[in-house]
């Protein structure tokens, strides 16, 4: 599949060849930057004590109004919450369906959405990921990222049919 030199370990040209195979996305439109930089913009107040991993999402639906979310730690890490799907909850909650949603470091470092978060979005389609991946913004569509989403039956969510 890859290029990868024969003479490295079969674990290290495994993983050579799964970056290699990595979806490279495309250039952010002009709006996709911008909704990038306000979710850059929102990671500042992001609540990550234990990590310092500050990220913030911006989450676009039909009606064009932006949605954010950050990050929010817990002493028990599992109750801890993605940005992405901090956004998503606030997008719901304004009666917003997503369309595109944008996710920063603040400090501006590559974070692709996580597989939790793909699997939440998945549920609305196949929604526009906007993020730093390989030291540039680039965009996805959800389903470059996770190919396969869980689902009961092909026709349970409501975004899956279309
Ligand atoms: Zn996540």
């Amino acid at each position: 599949m890859a290029h990868t030199d024969d003479r490295l370990r079969p674990e290290v040209r495994a993983a050579a060849d799964r970056v290699a195979a990595a979806p490279a996305g495309r250039a952010p439109e002009p709006g996709e930057r911008l909704l990038w930089q306000e979710a850059r913009a929102a990671a500042r107040r992001a609540y990550a004590p234990y990590s310092g991993f500050k990220v913030g999402a911006a989450l676009i639906g039909a009606s064009g109004r932006t949605h954010l979310g950050v990050n929010v730690e817990n002493q028990s890490y599992p109750a801890g919450m993605c940005a992405e799907r901090v956004a998503l909850g606030a997008a719901v909650t304004a009666g917003e369906r997503p369309s595109a949603v944008a996710v920063a470091t603040a400090d501006g470092r590559d974070a692709v959405p996580c597989g939790l978060c793909l699997q939440a979005f998945s549920e609305f389609g196949d929604v526009t990921i906007v993020c730093r991946h390989g030291g540039e913004v680039r965009v996805f569509a959800l389903r470059e990222l996770l190919t396969t989403p869980f689902a009961v039956s092909p026709d349970a969510a409501e975004g899956r049919a279309r």
